[in-house]
């Protein structure tokens, strides 16, 4: 890939319409790749581990909105708090409490997004859409006292058919619909994170309003090197 980090952000950024938010996921990436697309005007972030996430906040500018989105082990959460603009990968109420919990500790309130698991695959993290249903109805979220649920992430299955992908993001948005007529008081419960690189024009056309990409903007992850 001959264009730079800066080209294809505007490429990315130029095909999302005007509310649709792009989440640069810069995992596996150096700070150096994280300073270029930022030069280039982008200032949302996705990271997925902890230790990265750490000194890259350290070392580069204070008004980037850093967002997690791996799998986070409860153990680690004291850590993270207060460092990110929003924890989008909370797939179970274990870690939701932790986040209350340690949130409520520090002094401030953290911003969240419930993990849906729609997609085929066995091994990917998440709540049921039942299980956020169930959440809802219940009304539990008014235990949380330093946690605001902003709404939902997923990831559709790993496939190319894109009618299975399409049904996965078609099931994200019903649930976020039904959480809302669930609970037509909610407040800020206005996102909804889904699409990556390479299904993220049917991620927007199902109701994204957040895409996170990564590989289409920095190139393909060097594992090794992290
Ligand atoms: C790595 C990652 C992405 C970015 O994936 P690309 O295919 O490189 O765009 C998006 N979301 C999550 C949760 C990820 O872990």
């Amino acid at each position: 890939m001959s264009d730079t980090i800066a080209d294809n952000l505007r490429r990315v950024a130029a095909s999302l319409p005007p509310d649709v938010r792009l989440l640069a996921v810069s995992k596996f990436h150096p700070a150096e790749a994280v300073l270029e697309a930022y030069s280039a005007g982008q200032r949302h972030f996705g990271e997925s581990r902890v230790q990265e996430l750490i000194p890259k906040v350290k070392a580069l500018p204070a008004d980037i909105n850093w967002h997690f989105i791996g799998h986070l082990q409860t153990n680690k959460v004291r850590q993270l708090i207060g460092l990110c603009y929003l924890i989008e990968s909370v797939d179970s109420l274990r870690l939701l409490e932790a986040i209350d919990r340690e949130s409520l500790r520090a002094g401030v309130v953290t911003r969240i997004l419930m993990q849906v698991h729609v997609a085929r695959e066995e091994t990917k993290f998440g709540f049921t859409p039942d299980e956020i249903l169930d959440y809802f109805s219940r009304r539990q979220f008014e235990s949380l006292q330093a946690t605001h649920i902003c709404g939902l992430m997923g990831m559709a299955s790993n496939t190319d058919d894109t009618g299975r992908i399409t049904t996965d993001f078609r099931t994200i948005r019903s649930l976020y619909d039904k959480i809302l007529r669930t609970c037509p008081d909610l407040r800020g419960f206005d996102t909804i994170s889904m699409g990556m690189s390479d299904d993220r024009e049917i991620a927007i056309r199902e109701g994204s309003t957040q895409i996170r990409v990564g590989t289409d903007i920095f190139g393909i992850r060097d594992y090794g090197a992290g």
